[in-house]
């Protein structure tokens, strides 16, 4: 072994573990490559691992091509991850697993609702098939919420609270249509990567309390959560596949880099663009501060955003 990689492993810290968790249903925009580099750096910077897990759970909205368009971007931007790639689709057995104990200790329950009579019933799904002993055909499967999360600390937000009303909700974990729900798979999948610190977009600061609901549930240490800032257009919305968000540019890497970087509150000297890849993100390790990033949910892109590539 050489001198080198000793010194490496003797310095890696095996106590953090974060990862980058894309779902494949388009390329890569300059929101997602915000989340990208914001956990990836926060992994390097505190000499953690940094792994990539692919969500591919909902093949109506996937794009073909797009996972290994996804993989090739993280490439080209030198956002080199470590172990191999979990992907969601070859994880479904464990979450069936999961929903089979909940439903036998009655932890989960078939329910029949749908949106409209939820939507009629105020919003909040009030329960109505908990007691109904329903059995499978057709229906979606909730699991009871009998101990809501109300609020969690956030790295960058500090005390977050969630509406009681939401915190409360018995909430899907397999759609009628059989799709395994998000928030169960990705709080399986983080235990089974040994996660220690969820970095993310501020998007998902909502179905938070759900997800640390199943970690105390199933008995598992919980994270950390950071959720950074959202790149949204200037009508609000969050970029994306559906707003047309243009896909990042994997032949010029540098600018988006820099830009993302400065995104994120950093402030890379203006020569740094002309540094290789490799080099623009050791400064970015080096630089990375989570006191720097802007304390808000969300940032308005300009139109001249290095978005368009
Ligand atoms: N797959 C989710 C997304 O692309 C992210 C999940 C997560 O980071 O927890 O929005």
């Amino acid at each position: 072994m050489q001198v080198g990689t000793v010194d490496f492993l003797m310095s890696t810290n095996k106590q953090y573990i974060g990862r980058f968790a894309p779902s494949p249903s388009g390329p890569l925009h300059f929101g997602s490559l915000v989340a990208a580099l914001g956990s990836y750096l926060q992994a390097r910077a505190e000499r953690g691992t940094w792994l990539v897990r692919m969500e591919d759970l909902d093949p109506p909205r996937e794009m073909p091509g797009a996972a290994d368009d996804i993989l090739r971007t993280l490439e080209a931007y030198g956002l080199e991850w470590d172990g191999g790639i979990m992907y969601q689709s070859q994880r479904h057995e464990a979450y069936q697993a999961q929903i089979e104990a909940w439903l036998d200790d009655q932890q989960a329950y078939y329910c029949q609702c749908t949106r409209k009579q939820i939507k009629l019933a105020g919003g909040f799904y009030p329960g109505s098939c908990r007691d109904l002993r329903l059995g499978a055909a057709g229906n979606a499967i909730r699991l009871k919420v009998d101990t809501p999360v109300l609020a969690f600390n956030d790295l960058l937000h500090g005390h977050i609270s969630i509406p009681a009303p939401l915190a409360a909700e018995d909430f899907i974990i397999r759609r009628r249509d059989g799709l395994f729900a998000y928030n169960l798979a990705v709080v399986l999948d983080d235990i089974e990567q040994g996660i220690t610190e969820v970095v993310r977009g501020a998007d998902l600061i909502e179905p938070t309390g759900r997800q640390i609901g199943l970690y105390r549930l199933l008995g598992q240490p919980e994270v950390r959560y950071l959720h950074l800032p959202l790149a949204v257009t200037e009508n609000g919305n969050k970029l994306s596949k559906q707003n047309h968000a243009p896909a990042i540019d994997k032949t010029n890497p540098r600018p988006a880099l820099i830009a993302a970087m400065g995104f994120l509150g950093m402030q890379p000297p203006v020569d740094l663009v002309s540094s290789s890849v490799r080099d623009i993100l050791l400064w970015g390790t080096a630089h990375w501060q989570v006191a720097n990033l802007p304390a808000t949910t969300a940032i308005t892109l300009a139109h001249s955003a290095p978005s368009s590539g």
